[in-house]
């Protein structure tokens, strides 16, 4: 398993838990406002992590950190995602996913083996193949097909998980949110993230670097519509 970046301790990628969090490199989205380009473009630029490492860290923490978050790149790209995921379970830790939902497969799979407490699924356009190219910077016809499934398999299971959507300025505006949130009816939690290139992140696509982020008054609208269709919205 390629282990990329960690995060020894965060407490803002999972809701309500401290956890550790593990970059796995690659991606089949080129996403212009992506926060982890190296990862997408470049992983061979990243020095591996090896397992013992972070194991040998995680049990001294244990009893301080509630699960592990395994994020991107796209972690579903890897096939011994499900034995890290099995590893960690056996350790005793909680584990969450983050996913571009372009592996139904797999997330059935790991839903079905229980090796997954909470998977946060990445919805970037409105579900349509050209909204959704615009988004995710490639040809999205067959991978939309690949996230709808995806989809379908979440809102049918009894896993935890939410639905999020990075707003982001010349991708989105108000009636792309209320266009996610009617192809996305069902879903038990969904979340709007401001796109917020402040801290100095950089982007895939450096022009994106360059954009003003949305006011909080204009996530809060955006808040609004979207709770006059789905039961549980929250900003981010
Ligand atoms: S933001 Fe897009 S390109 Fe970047 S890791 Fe996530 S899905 Fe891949």
């Amino acid at each position: 398993m390629e282990i990329k970046g960690v995060i020894d301790l965060s407490l803002a990628d999972w809701d309500g838990k401290v956890s550790s969090v593990f970059f796995l490199p690659n991606c089949n989205f080129r996403c212009p406002f992506c926060h982890n380009s190296t990862l997408v473009l470049h992983p061979e630029r990243e020095e591996t992590i090896p397992f013992e490492r972070v194991e040998n860290y995680l049990k001294k923490q244990r009893g301080w950190i509630d699960g592990v978050c395994i994020t991107g790149g796209e972690p579903t790209l890897h096939g011994d995602l499900p034995d890290l995921c099995s590893k960690l379970k056996e350790m005793g830790f909680l584990v969450k996913i983050d996913t571009n939902g372009t592996n139904p497969t797999m997330v059935k799979e790991l839903i079905e083996k229980e090796l997954v407490d909470y998977i946060a699924i990445d919805i970037k356009a409105p579900l349509t193949v050209e909204k959704y190219s615009k988004a995710i910077g490639v040809d999205a016809e067959k991978l939309l097909r690949k996230v709808k499934e995806t989809v379908r398999v979440l809102v049918g299971s009894k896993v935890d998980y939410e639905f999020r959507t990075t707003v982001v300025p010349t991708l989105h505006e108000e009636k792309d949110i209320e266009e996610i949130c009617r192809g996305i009816k069902g879903c038990k939690k969904y979340v709007l993230q401001k796109f917020d290139v402040s801290l100095g992140k950089t982007t895939l696509d450096p022009e994106f670097g360059k954009l003003k982020p949305f006011t909080d008054e204009e996530m809060k609208t955006f808040l609004t519509m979207a709770q006059e269709i789905l039961p549980n919205v929250k900003l981010r």
